[in-house]
Parts: C-alpha cells; sequence; structure tokens
C-alpha cells in the first residue's frame, strides 16, 4: 500500500505496480498546484457532467486558474482537445505544469483576457467560464460561435449571478445553485463550514 501521508499521495491509487488517477471527473484538488483559485473538487465534478465531454471534442476553458477544469477535459479520453485563456502571466504557467504533470502537454494555454483574445481560436464544441464572465464576454461568443455549441458558467459574485439570471430568461438552459457545507473543527467539536454558493449556467449557444 502506498504512503498516503502527503496529499498528492492521497489524490492517487495503486494498482498493480504503480500509482495511478482515478478515471472519475472531480480528483483531488492536490493534484492541481493552485494559489486558491481553483474549482473544488465537488463543483469540478457537478461541471465536468454539465460539460458532457464527448471523444474528439474541444474545449475552450475561459478563466483557466490552475488548469483543473481543461485537464479533466482532456483526461477523459485521448482524443480531446482544450484551450485553456488566463490573462496572469502566474497562472498560465502553472497551468503549463500541471497539465505536464498529468501527461496532458497537448494543453494549448493561450495567456490574454476573453473576449480580446479568441478571434483565432479553433471552434470550441463546449465552452466553460470559470472567470471573466461578462455581458460582453456572453454576447461575444453567442455572436460568434456556431449554434448549438454548449456552454457552462459557473458563478460566485451576485453580479455575475444577475447576469445568468438574466441570460436564463432570454436563453433557456438550466441554472443550478451549488451549496455546499464541509464538517470542520468548531472548537473542540464539529461544525458545518459553508462554501460560498455557485450558481451555474448551462445550456446551449
Ligand atoms: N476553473 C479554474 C479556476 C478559475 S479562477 C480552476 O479550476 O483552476 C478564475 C480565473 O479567471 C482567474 O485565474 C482569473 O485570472 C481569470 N480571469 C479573470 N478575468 C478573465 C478574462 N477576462 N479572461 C480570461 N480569464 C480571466
Amino acid at each position: 500500500a502506498a504512503d498516503i501521508a502527503h496529499p498528492v499521495a492521497a489524490a492517487i491509487e495503486v494498482a498493480g505496480d504503480g500509482p495511478v488517477v482515478t478515471r472519475a471527473a472531480g480528483r483531488e484538488d492536490a493534484l492541481f498546484s493552485n494559489d486558491g483559485q481553483i474549482t473544488k473538487r465537488p463543483v469540478r465534478a457537478l461541471t465536468l457532467s454539465a460539460l458532457a465531454p464527448r471523444p474528439g471534442e474541444r474545449l475552450w476553458d475561459i478563466g483557466g486558474g490552475s488548469g483543473s477544469i481543461a485537464i479533466e477535459w482532456l483526461l477523459s479520453d485521448p482524443s480531446m482537445r482544450a484551450i485553456s485563456i488566463e490573462p496572469r502571466a502566474d497562472r498560465a504557467a502553472r497551468i503549463r505544469e500541471n497539465a505536464a504533470a498529468l501527461g496532458m502537454g497537448r494543453l494549448d494555454v493561450i495567456e490574454g483576457r476573453a473576449p480580446d483574445v479568441l478571434d483565432d481560436l479553433d471552434a470550441p464544441h463546449a465552452v466553460f467560464i470559470g472567470g471573466g464572465l461578462s455581458r460582453a464576454l456572453l454576447d461575444t461568443l453567442a455572436e460568434r460561435l456556431t449554434p448549438g455549441t454548449r456552454l457552462v458558467a459557473n458563478a460566485v459574485t451576485l453580479e455575475s449571478e444577475a447576469l445568468l439570471a438574466d441570460w436564463q430568461a432570454k436563453r433557456g438552459g438550466e441554472l443550478l445553485r451549488i451549496e455546499l457545507s464541509e464538517a470542520a473543527p468548531l472548537g473542540t467539536k464539529r461544525g458545518w463550514r459553508s462554501h460560498y454558493p455557485v450558481v451555474q449556467w448551462r445550456g446551449a449557444l
């Protein structure tokens, strides 16, 4: 059995002679080096489910952060392609490192802001917005992408949540509010520590 004291070791399972990563999306956060800006494991699992990757498809991961969404998209099948868009140089570098560490060096990382840098990218089958959500971004995607392109957007702030509520009124699709709590020490006992609620819109352009 592996020594599971280390968080990365705890994130992997042992099969045969070597460590392997589980096949299910929503892998341990510790697999993705990050500065706190990461879609946490349970929300990431729901996000990949909403994105519904199919063999051969390309994802745009807007607001790449640690790259966890695009990397899990790529891990779903060797035929997958993905482009991560992230304006911060330090995070873009980290996305490349995280992808390489999991053998997903085929991830393309674009350093820049959406919607400015989207013009020359190969068309996606699905788009995830995990950062940089704005009316201008939604309108640009709706104008430029093939009708039927799948879109999933996660909002944490009241402002971006209002944007998604308005978007659903006009465009349909599904809104999901994800409210999660985790047991954590509370004095000498335990209590439920709430995460910020995440509002997720899922639909087609
Ligand atoms: N899904 C990511 C976390 C995203 S955090 C993960 O799992 O790691 C949101 C990210 O969006 C931040 O890294 C931020 O730099 C980026 N961002 C902010 N505005 C943006 C924009 N206009 N275009 C692209 N990315 C943007």
